[in-house]
């Protein structure tokens, strides 16, 4: 109840219903909201604390997300796909160096995330990708394409599925966390029917070096982790 009233008395202060009219027309980024929410510390809720997190329950997240919704689809998108979507990856599959690297800025709001799955011809069925990643000494070369990928135009990195071995299948998926400044990688924003604040992109890899250090997890073994990640992500797209 207090998480409740202390988000809704925020919100209803930095994105009121005329503000958010103007990003909607204007498909802007409920930046200044987001910042508020890192302020005031929402954005470590679901992390833990050896993560610099408060170790919220799936119950906790649940509460935040559906007011975070009640205001604007524009908010709860940015939050989830940052804390949610990407940030459940570093937490669970990454590298200590990777976590102590990154989740102290997601939680500060520093840098923003977003998560690369589908493509055009792969939705639900996310065996089916074929953007391919190849190791090259310490390298992955990436190339493919990604479709319907929301907040890719804001975000500092991007966690993207991708093929290592396009012969096994499911055993043959990878999840590389991608610099959002390196070249090779082009963001096209997409129009939409309605959320234009929570905007959706096709993402492009034309031969996109990689550091082989931002794999998160192993290499093959992204599989069971989007099983465990997709289950909490819809937990919170159902709530927002
Ligand atoms: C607003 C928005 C935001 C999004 N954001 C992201 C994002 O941030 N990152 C990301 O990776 N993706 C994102 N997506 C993509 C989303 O995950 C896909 O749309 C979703 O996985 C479905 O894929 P698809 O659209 O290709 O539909 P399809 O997979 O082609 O499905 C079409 C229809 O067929 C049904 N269907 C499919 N397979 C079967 C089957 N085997 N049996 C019975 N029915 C079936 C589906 O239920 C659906 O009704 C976003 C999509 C939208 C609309």
């Amino acid at each position: 109840m207090q998480m409740r009233d202390s988000v809704h008395a925020l919100l209803s202060e930095k994105l009121p219903p005329e503000k958010l009219q103007k990003l909607d027309e204007t498909y802007g980024d409920p930046t200044e909201a987001y910042s508020a929410l890192a302020k005031s510390g929402w954005l470590g809720l679901m992390f833990t604390e050896d993560n610099g997190g408060f170790g919220g329950s799936f119950r906790d997240m649940a509460v935040l997300i559906e007011i975070l919704g009640f205001h604007s689809l524009s908010i709860a998108t940015a939050y989830q796909c940052s804390t949610v979507f990407g940030g459940s990856y570093i937490q669970n599959f990454g590298s200590e160096e990777m976590r102590r690297e990154y989740i102290p800025k997601v939680i500060s709001g520093d840098i923003r995330l977003a998560i690369a799955y589908t493509e055009p011809q792969a939705g639900s069925d996310v065996a089916g990708i074929r953007t391919r990643a190849v190791r090259d000494g310490d390298d992955y070369v990436i190339n493919g394409q990604k479709s319907y990928i929301s907040c890719a135009h804001v975000a500092n990195y991007i966690a993207v599925a991708v093929k290592t071995n396009p012969d096994a299948g499911r055993k043959g998926i990878s999840m590389v966390l991608v610099d959002t400044r390196l070249d090779g990688l082009n963001i096209r924003p997409m129009k939409s029917l309605g959320r234009h604040a929570s905007q959706i992109n096709q993402i492009f890899f034309d031969d996109l070096r990689v550091p082989a250090e931002m794999l998160i997890g192993e290499e093959n073994a992204a599989w069971h982790m989007m099983m465990k990640s997709l289950n909490f992500e819809r937990l919170v797209l159902s709530a927002g």
